[in-house]
């Protein structure tokens, strides 16, 4: 048998290596194998009922919290508006959001490397909500997982109805509700208040992004449920090339617990610590069995460590025949080790985020392109000046309107902003343009390209200072008479 991340033998003589053939929810002719998952109880999980707590106030509070009137999170994919711990993110900052990206992508690889699926157990939003959330209603209203079995195989009587009809109801009422929150974080809390409270005919595409995400949800978590970790979760697939022998896994003790078997009290016992009894079977979520090795349907939800280690305490053997281990550190006996690819990944990731800082305090508030208008060379003005025609675009990301006003810096001339006495309007979060022109007198212009410092006034206090190119004739026999 091999190990399915390490592909390195392990001297389990478990069942035949079929497991590998489907995954553990589909049977031979390629048809779903429902999970009834027995609830689990132990340490871990109550460790981890608390951090799902913390991850409910969370999620549910954050799409409340406005910073300087801007929402601390906002995803608006539509508008390509993000806006993290209350910076505004336009699409000219994709530069710093992709940079974003990398770096957490770096950090999963690195997270991933060492500390296997972490992640997916205690925080990913889709065990959260799946383990500590809909699984917990199903207990509340069907029992534990053998109620659920014998429900599920039982003819339709009322009581049968009843239960089943509760159960999606209240499934889809909690999937309405957490799309409302879903789509608070995607255009804020405020705007999915006036979808909600305003006529109906005014918000046709936001009610039906919410029936759409409240569909979604409850298919998800009524129906599809561990699928979307074992099928469909990239990251999920990923691990067979993050995890190495030293990442820190879910994982069976095959060298203290084979050879498994039943405990016979009268006989000395000559078998490992397993006594082969699948509890921790019984309560693994993606219905695998983590005696055969590292699989890519663990979700490190430890359910199986806890129930392992209940067993271990009722027969007298020390707990941790199922726990968190490295495959060096089962194998040689080794300790949890800090690698040289996780050093090299450190680096970067270091690297990544010190870049990342740097852009995000140089950021700017006004972001402003000023581009001389294509096809336009100059123009004399009467006898003694010549201008330039520009184009700018203005992306205010603060939460003020800005009348914006132009300034040659340094230099004598003026500026003349097309249709406005002098000044462009650019509305708070939103966006503006105009064009300008420059004039200069003709004694300023020594060369074909003169260099211009134009400065950005809010309210008369300089915000920024682009530089452009002014075009002139110069010629070495003075100016030319182009005015195309
Ligand atoms: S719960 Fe522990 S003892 Fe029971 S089958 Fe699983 S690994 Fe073996
Ligand atoms: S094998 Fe254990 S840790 Fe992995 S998903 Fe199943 S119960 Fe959770």
């Amino acid at each position: 048998m091999l190990n399915q991340v390490t592909d390195t033998p392990i001297s389990t003589p478990v069942n035949t290596a079929s497991f590998r053939d489907r995954i553990a929810t589909v049977d031979v002719s390629g048809k779903r194998k429902w999970v009834f998952a027995k609830k689990p109880k132990g340490r871990l999980y109550s460790i981890r009922t608390v951090v799902s707590w913390a991850f409910f106030a969370l999620f549910f509070s954050l799409p409340f919290i406005y910073v300087n009137g801007r929402p601390l999170f906002l995803f608006n994919v539509t508008q390509a508006r993000f806006i993290l711990f209350g910076k505004v993110f336009w699409p000219q900052d994709f530069f710093i959001f992709g940079l974003t990206m990398v770096t957490f992508i770096v950090f999963v690889i690195l997270f991933t490397a060492a500390f296997g699926r972490l992640f997916c157990g205690w925080v990913c939003p889709q065990t959260i909500f799946m383990e500590m959330f809909f699984r917990k209603i199903e207990y509340l209203v069907e029992g534990d997982a053998a109620q659920q079995k014998a429900l599920a195989a039982a003819p339709w009587t009322a009581r049968k109805l009843l239960v089943k009809t509760t159960k999606h109801l209240v499934f889809f009422l909690s999937a309405f509700v957490i799309a409302n929150f879903f789509l608070a974080y995607i255009i804020g809390v405020k705007d999915l208040y006036t979808i909600i409270t305003g006529p109906v005919s005014e918000h046709i595409s936001g009610l039906l992004s919410l029936a759409v995400f409240s569909g979604v949800f409850y298919a998800v978590y009524a129906f599809f449920r561990e699928q979307a970790c074992t099928v469909v979760c990239p990251y999920g697939r990923l691990q067979g090339v993050l995890l190495d022998r030293n990442s820190m896994i879910v994982a069976y003790n095959y060298k203290r617990g084979e050879p498994r078997g039943k405990i016979n009290r009268k006989e000395e016992n000559t078998k490992g610590d397993c006594i082969d009894c699948a509890q921790c079977v019984r309560v693994c979520p993606t219905g695998i069995d983590i005696r055969n090795g590292t699989q890519m349907e663990c979700i490190g939800c430890t359910a199986c460590i806890d129930a392992c280690n209940a067993v271990m305490k009722k027969i007298d053997r020390p707990p941790g025949l199922v726990g968190y281990a490295s495959e060096n550190g089962i194998q040689n006996g080794e300790r949890l080790q800090y690698t040289g690819r996780m050093k090299l990944y450190t680096v970067l990731l270091g690297l990544l985020l010190t870049i990342l800082g740097f852009m995000l305090f140089t950021r700017k508030e006004i972001d402003t392109t000023i581009m001389r208008t294509p096809g336009m060379l100059f123009q004399e003005r009467g006898a003694d000046s010549i201008s330039n025609l520009y184009n700018i675009k203005v992306a205010n990301k603060t939460t003020h309107s800005i009348p914006l006003q132009l300034r040659l810096e340094g230099m004598s001339g003026s500026i003349e902003i097309i249709g406005s006495t002098n000044a462009i309007d650019v509305k708070d979060q939103g966006q503006g343009s105009g064009s300008f022109f420059v004039v200069l007198p003709k004694g300023l212009i020594h060369d074909r390209k003169t260099q211009l410092k134009i400065g950005l006034y809010d309210n008369n206090k300089r915000v920024d200072i682009i530089k452009t190119n002014f075009l002139g004739p110069v010629s070495d026999a003075g100016f030319s008479r182009n005015t195309k």
